[in-house]
């Protein structure tokens, strides 16, 4: 057993923290406070190969595999979760071209994100079905050699930036409700895609989320993603992957607050003593470290699993699961241990406070993840 990260996975750690911490700062406040969206970070982070990193080098992405992304995420994250996410996020629906797409779909697509060149979205959510992945409504009905796609998407991260979205379709109406559904890629500028940019969101604020109208949107049937009627398989092995990503967000803020936290409690004086010298504070710094050494033992491990062609749903439901307990109870910890101040927009803490809820929502709530895991305990 070697716990090691191998010195290019170290390499790319440093880096991005590095990349990260440089760039980050001076816009954090301001794009949160604004609601901000800032694409040149993602073009500046796309010529260091960090977005779609995970991508193999052969369609333009650093060949850094799930575990490297998932550093990735981590590092953003422990800088600015909300500045992080559009960077990890432009690849985001990806996955699915990666690995059901045509080679023709991975050599237009894949390189041209990786490059910073263009934007993806994966366009899964409506707003009558967000947790119950097989209600979504959207049809893709057959026309000659088109797809013409009618339905209405929500809550999608980047779809008002992005180039192109992969999206759920129902297909095949007549099939076994599982059997239903398609991935199909749309050009965000085909006529029939309308994007809104959502306001008002509580934390992540300077990433774009988006509802998407589809009104008779006409697109060839080769943008089709892999097999008709497999869709909703193919979303759940994405899922597999991309739950490690979030996960690795979850680790990134959960040591950001740690961080922070130690910072303060050795400056901060009470009753005369520095506040880190009471046993309750060092108690919830203690509770903040374990549970992070442990969710990173169950991030790095679930990506190392995908990476070795072995990914284990469960594991990374997991690591999700834990991940977004973790973040909101450090990002809590941290608030407190910083009292009044950790209140006012001054103090770091009170953004990854607002920001560490989505971790329990998006990419599956937590009940979703309670749902699978209690499935897959009580296998036979
Ligand atoms: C900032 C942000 C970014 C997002 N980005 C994307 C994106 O890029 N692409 C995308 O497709 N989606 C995206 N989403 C959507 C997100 O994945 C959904 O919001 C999430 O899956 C929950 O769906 P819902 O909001 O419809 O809640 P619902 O499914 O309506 O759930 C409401 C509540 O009921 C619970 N619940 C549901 N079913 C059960 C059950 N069977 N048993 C017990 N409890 C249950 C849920 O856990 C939740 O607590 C994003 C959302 C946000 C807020």
């Amino acid at each position: 057993m070697d716990f090691e990260l191998s010195s290019e996975h170290q390499m790319l750690r440093d880096m991005t923290y590095r990349f990260a911490k440089d760039k980050f700062p001076p816009l954090s406040e301001e794009c949160d406070r604004e609601e901000k969206y800032t694409r040149d970070l993602v073009t500046e982070a796309a010529a260091l190969g960090l977005v779609g990193a995970w991508i193999p080098e052969e369609y333009g992405g650093a060949g850094m595999g799930s575990l490297g992304n998932a550093l990735i995420t981590e590092q953003i994250s422990r800088v600015d979760m909300g500045i992080g996410h559009n960077i990890w996020a432009a690849s985001f629906g990806c996955e699915a071209i990666l690995h059901f797409g045509s080679e023709e779909q991975k050599k237009t697509y894949l390189t041209r994100v990786c490059n910073g060149e263009w934007i993806s979205a994966g366009a899964f959510t409506e707003p009558n079905a967000g947790t119950d992945v097989a209600g979504y409504r959207t049809r893709a009905v057959k026309d000659g050699n088109d797809y013409v796609i009618n339905g209405n998407k929500t809550f999608i991260t980047n779809a008002s930036n992005s180039d192109f979205l992969v999206t759920q379709c129902i297909t095949n109406p007549e099939a076994k409700r599982h059997d239903q559904f398609s991935l199909i890629i749309i050009p965000t500028k085909t006529q029939g895609v309308t994007t809104n940019h959502l306001t008002g969101k509580m934390g992540l604020r300077s990433s774009d989320t988006s509802e998407v109208v589809l009104e008779d949107v006409r697109v060839p049937q080769s943008n089709l993603v892999g097999k008709e009627g497999n869709g909703f398989r193919q979303l759940m092995d994405l899922f597999d992957t991309t739950r490690v990503w979030i996960a690795g967000q979850c680790l990134g803020l959960s040591e950001a607050c740690l961080e922070e936290s130690i910072k303060y409690v050795k400056e901060r004086t009470v009753f005369g003593k520095p506040l880190g010298s009471f046993q309750i504070s060092q108690l919830k710094l203690t509770e903040m470290a374990v549970a992070i050494e442990a969710l990173r033992g169950l991030v790095y491990k679930a990506g190392w699993l995908v990476d070795q062609g072995r990914p284990d749903y469960s594991l990374s439901a997991m690591a999700k699961y834990f991940g977004g307990k973790t973040a909101v109870s450090c990002a809590n910890y941290a608030v407190e241990l910083h009292g009044g101040y950790g209140y006012f927009e001054e103090y770091k803490v009170q953004k990854w406070y607002r920001d560490a809820k989505i971790l329990e929502l998006y990419e599956g709530t937590k009940e979703a993840e309670i749902l699978t895991l209690g499935r897959h305990l009580q296998r036979d």
